[in-house]
């Protein structure tokens, strides 16, 4: 059975890379019959953890449509799945390792650990722990002990050997447990250290495979070290590689927005995000790039997962989310602007059935120009603004061509005795007047441009002065050629 966990520590805004590996989990999950993905919280950071940041990833997941079967909310059998509540059971480990001689007290202080760090690395040493509380006596521990120390628990990593596992991405691994050392397992106030959580976690919620960001890959010799001194079976590892900005330095905030929240708000749609999500690493085995769910989870593998780093690339998501704005109605591509439009001032709250009309017809004439929602606020000022500026010093000179205020009279002289006012009655307005006055076209369509909108590009000129409506579309006029 595939039981793969999704296990963030909440300690920020839900970061894409980790939507990325909920996402691969997930994928595996519902590829499997009976998958199971299980939402495990890992808050023993407890400085940085905050119940917003759980809040924020399990709104993203909703959001994203990645469910969990068991976890925190949903239940489970082999809960608590918040890690703080599970202190009990880690205690219990870490004694049975010091009664087995596996693991043990080590008294010395955050400070000695330090200095001793720093002596060997001058020396070109690999900085690992000594083994100075390795052996003590009961004297000693009695001298620690009166003079008030707190013990931390460090594992007793077995020396001279290979350290040994298989990864799907990377193949297999080996390390040296040499490299290792004595590492702390229990910190002095009790609380465990991830990889110590982490490895009794995964394996009493039976987890059949680790699927996480590569940063991790480091850690995992610790935590097979650890899967072998406490007899547990040890699961299949993946660690997906990076995600770089597109300058190949690692994604950060100045590549963009980095968290899901983030892409919400700017109006991407989901179902894109996911598909996009699912690209960044995993290669399909044909060129196909728009996958519905269904197919992803038919097609995906964790064979075809890279091992290079992946590229976010702002643009191919752009590209990939106006596919799925493509497939909306004019309607709720409106119902989903109308909450910005609000909040930026261009709209009341309640908009009336006739203003909701214009809104949609409105839609329908920019919306091949949006990528996502948000660009929607661009256009925005074209329909809703009254006193146009022409900012640009090409655009004023175009109004300043000697035929513009002939253009001007003729279309608003054509447009006034027109019978129905929309798009298709508009259109061939711009023709007869490049035909009467016998100027080119770009005499006319530049100046009637930058006197109705104020820019020199922009959506269907027809459709604009259609939602426009005569009056406003003359006002607009009359100020800028004044
Ligand atoms: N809590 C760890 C993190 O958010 C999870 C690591 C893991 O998946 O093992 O990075």
């Amino acid at each position: 059975q595939i039981r793969v966990r999704f296990a963030p520590s909440p300690t920020g805004p839900f970061h894409i890379g980790g939507a990325r590996s909920a996402l691969f989990n997930w994928l595996l999950a519902r590829k499997y019959p009976n998958g199971k993905l299980i939402l495990r919280v890992e808050d023993t950071d407890q400085a940085r953890s905050t119940k917003e940041s759980e809040e924020n990833i399990k709104e993203s997941l909703k959001w994203l449509g990645l469910t969990w079967d068991e976890g925190v909310d949903a239940g489970g059998d082999y809960g608590p799945y918040r890690q703080m509540e599970r202190l009990d059971i880690y205690k219990k480990y870490a004694q049975k390792l010091i009664d087995e001689g596996k693991a043990y007290y080590c008294y010395c202080t955050e400070e000695e650990i330090v200095k001793e760090r720093e002596a060997l690395m001058k020396e070109n040493k690999m900085p690992i722990y000594q083994g100075h509380c390795r052996n003590l006596t009961q004297e000693q521990i009695a001298q620690y002990e009166a003079e008030g120390r707190k013990p931390t628990i460090r594992f007793r990593t077995p020396e001279n050997q290979a350290v040994e596992f298989e990864d799907l991405v990377r193949g297999h691994m080996n390390f040296d447990s040499n490299g290792v050392g004595d590492f702390v397992i229990v910190k002095a106030d009790g609380i465990p250290v991830y990889n110590f959580a982490v490895v009794i976690d995964d394996a009493l919620m039976k987890i059949s495979h680790v699927i996480r960001a590569e940063e991790h890959l480091s850690n995992t010799p610790r935590q097979v070290v650890l899967y072998e001194a406490l007899d547990f079976a040890v699961p299949k590892f993946a660690h997906i590689s990076l995600i770089l900005g597109k300058d190949h330095s690692k994604m950060s905030k100045r590549h963009g927005a980095t968290s899901v929240e983030q892409y919400k708000n700017l109006g991407y749609l989901p179902e894109a995000l996911v598909n996009f999500l699912a690209l960044l690493g995993w290669a399909p085995q044909d060129e196909q790039e728009i996958f519905t769910i269904d197919e992803l989870i038919k097609a995906f593998s964790m064979d075809h997962v890279a091992k290079n780093p992946a590229v976010f690339d702002i643009d191919k998501l752009n590209w990939l989310n106006a596919q799925y704005m493509k497939k909306l109605s004019a309607e709720k591509i409106t119902m989903m602007a109308i909450p910005h439009l609000v909040e930026k001032g261009y709209l009341k709250e309640a908009v009336s059935t006739d203003e909701m009309a214009k809104l949609v017809r409105f839609t329908e004439i920019i919306r091949d120009h949006l990528s996502y929602g948000a660009q929607y606020l661009e256009f925005a000022d074209l329909y809703f603004k009254d006193d146009i500026v022409v900012e640009d010093d090409e655009a004023k000179q175009v109004l300043l061509d000697e035929t513009a205020n002939d253009v001007m009279a003729l279309f608003q002289q054509k447009l006034a005795a027109l019978e129905e006012f929309d798009a298709a009655h508009i259109q061939p307005i711009f023709k007869q007047v490049i035909k009467e006055l016998k100027v080119g076209g770009k005499k006319v369509y530049m100046p009637l441009r930058v006197a109705i909108t104020g820019q020199m590009h922009g959506p269907d000129l027809a459709g604009i002065i259609e939602v426009l409506g005569y009056d406003k579309m003359l006002s607009r006029m009359q100020n800028t050629m004044s």
